[in-house]
């Protein structure tokens, strides 16, 4: 069988929801929610985490988002809304906000003037790069506040701050990051901190992640 993603069983993936937020608890984390990832998966993985309770649906491409389109409108009508987690580029802003209610990997001036110009008044987050690691996705730790204003001078609504872990450095590196996170969060006054994936929710919750964002953990292997 070639590689690719595991099929979707919607009882399961309502089994391992509840699991994840087990660990969320264990982890001593309060009211934290839980973004179901469903890049890769097809529709039915979106309806699964819908029918499972998920907090939100979280997606990484535009051609996918345009290939679910039913599948996530289906989801944000059932009150479940739809955040884009990837890495946007300026051309593929019209059709991503065709389909989502907040994108969370907003890291550049010139993404916000394109959002605000193809869906006025959108939800952001601001998304904050490891200080050490430029150039993967993510605003310097020290232009943040700025693009916050930004933001918000274009109109948008701020949701929060969203972070993944360096990529290199393990646990002894996501902890510093989520915590600078936070802090950022804080100071700023904004309501979200969207860390922590399947293998670092413990550490995100830890650290004061109100948001994590799960794929595997709920839909298994992407292949
Ligand atoms: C894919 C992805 C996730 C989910 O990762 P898992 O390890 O499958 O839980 C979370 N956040 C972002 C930004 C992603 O791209």
């Amino acid at each position: 069988m070639p590689p690719g993603p595991a099929p979707v069983d919607p009882a399961a993936v309502a089994d391992r929801l509840a699991e994840v937020r087990e660990r969320i608890t264990s982890a001593g984390g309060n009211r934290v929610a839980v973004v179901a990832v469903t890049k890769s998966f097809p529709p039915e993985a979106v309806a699964a985490a819908v029918a499972a309770g998920a907090d939100a649906i979280g997606e990484n491409y535009a051609q996918e988002l345009d290939a679910k389109a039913a599948a996530v409108a289906e989801a944000a009508e059932a009150g479940c809304p739809v955040h884009f987690i990837g890495q946007l580029q300026s051309n593929k802003v019209k059709t991503v906000a065709r389909h989502v209610g907040v994108i969370q990997s907003v890291d550049r001036p010139s993404l916000i003037v394109e959002i605000a110009r193809r869906a006025p008044g959108l939800e952001v987050m601001i998304q904050v790069s490891p200080a050490d690691e430029p150039g993967k996705g993510g605003c310097d730790p020290a232009g943040v506040p700025a693009l916050v204003e930004t933001a918000r001078e274009a109109g948008l609504g701020v949701l929060g701050l969203m972070c993944v872990a360096p990529t290199v450095g393990g646990v002894s590196a996501a902890a510093p990051h989520f915590a600078m996170t936070r802090s950022l969060v804080d100071h700023l006054g904004l309501e979200h901190c969207s860390m922590g994936m399947s293998a670092d929710l413990e550490i995100a919750v830890g650290e004061g992640s109100t948001m994590v964002r799960i794929g595997s953990a709920l839909f298994g292997s992407r292949g």
